[in-house]
């Protein structure tokens, strides 16, 4: 997943982090049948709840009027995660992306509304991006997985067949019909760059519906936030760009957007003494190699996902594409560790509205 780890100490100071194994800490009962929370009251405790989802954990940290509402709660903002998960997942053969990409080559699919969305605002930033985020490398990231767990890396034809099998203008939508047509044999398609701030937002967007809104859904390298913990002026978000606590951690407060990470500090292939990061370069079918991390912060998880991506290709070639995606209301910090000299931080793009500062 990603290689970044944000953290997030709460009001109380505790810190957010996603520790390996750990099993669901709250036993989640299912009473989603509970009315709405009444509005939000300053005296609500702070419940805290994780679950392995998408091959990661989820955290969810809500304040509630009792633990009854606060669990019945985040059992239905998991069972979302999961539900998307049956859509967007690349491992399961039975998820809805598996089921398309075994179509004929060619033929128009109609897709669910979830999977057009996705797939619409992927092509849009694959186009803006000029192919670095690209939602059909789905064969290159296939060589990256085999080249991890072999320690060999793919032969040039192999990287030939898979950049021949991927190509975002080889995928074809049509929004009259909702229909996908996929343009390329061995197209596969992977939604590792997106999906999981996708999915925070849903599980945040489940939560508010239930009436409590001082929420954040983290997922591995992606946060969605909502409002401000009772009073706060908003979440106060550590970021740890390379994985752990360093001098390049920095932190930020912010209420409704998402924050996310992407490098190579926790998903990465050491072959011959070169780390390969779990991102590819469509360019050469490779993992990155350069020692960067970006963190986006965006209006929502499922854009500050897709473009911290995107910005860690991009971060490989001159600024002006990374400004143009980033736009007016999204930012990137950008942190190059070099191999002598200091560490290069750059800020790109623009002002979220949800940002209140950052250090
Ligand atoms: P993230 O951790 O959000 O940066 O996403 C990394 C994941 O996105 C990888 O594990 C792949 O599943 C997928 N991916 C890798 N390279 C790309 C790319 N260039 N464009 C879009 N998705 C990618
Ligand atoms: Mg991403």
């Amino acid at each position: 997943m990603t290689t970044a780890r944000p953290r997030h100490p709460s009001p109380s100071g505790f810190p957010l982090r996603f520790l390996r194994g750990l099993t669901l800490i709250a036993a989640i009962s299912l009473r989603a049948d509970l009315p709405p929370a009444p509005p939000a009251d300053p005296a609500w405790p702070r419940f805290e709840f994780v679950a392995p989802h998408m091959g990661t954990l989820f955290r969810i940290v809500l304040f509630a009027p009792d633990a009854p509402r606060a669990q019945a709660a985040a059992a239905a903002a998991f069972a979302r995660v999961a539900e998307l998960n049956r859509i967007l997942s690349d491992y399961d053969p039975a998820s809805e992306v598996m089921g398309l990409t075994r179509q004929p080559v060619g033929t128009a699919v109609v897709v669910s509304p979830v999977l057009f969305d996705l797939l619409q605002c992927s092509q849009e930033l694959a186009v803006a991006s000029g192919g670095a985020f690209d939602v059909t490398l789905g064969p290159m990231v296939r060589l990256w997985r085999e080249a991890r767990r072999s320690q060999t890396l793919p032969s040039p034809a192999e990287r030939t067949a898979a950049r021949r099998a991927s190509g975002h203008a080889r995928l074809r939508l049509n929004p009259a019909h909702r229909a996908v047509t996929l343009g390329a044999p061995g197209m596969q398609l992977d939604f590792g760059g997106i999906a999981k701030g996708f999915a925070a937002d849903e599980a945040l967007a489940v939560l508010a519906r239930l009436g409590l809104t001082q929420t954040l859904v983290a997922a591995s390298g992606d946060l969605a936030l909502g409002d401000a913990p009772p009073g706060t002026l908003g979440w106060k978000v550590q970021v740890d760009p390379f994985g752990q606590p360093s001098p390049e951690s920095w932190s930020l407060v912010a209420t409704h957007v998402g924050v996310s990470t992407s490098g190579d500090t926790e998903q990465f292939a050491e072959i011959n003494g070169i780390r390969y990061s779990h991102i590819v370069n469509p360019a050469t079918a490779l993992g990155l190699t350069s020692n960067v991390a970006v963190t986006v912060i965006a209006s929502h998880a499922a854009l500050s996902d897709r473009l911290a991506t995107a910005c860690r290709v991009l971060a490989e070639g001159p600024s002006d594409r990374m400004d143009e995606c980033l736009g007016a209301s999204a930012r990137a910090i950008v942190l190059r560790r070099r191999e002598s000299g200091p560490l290069r931080r750059e800020v790109h793009g623009g002002n979220p509205p949800g940002l209140r500062s950052h250090l």
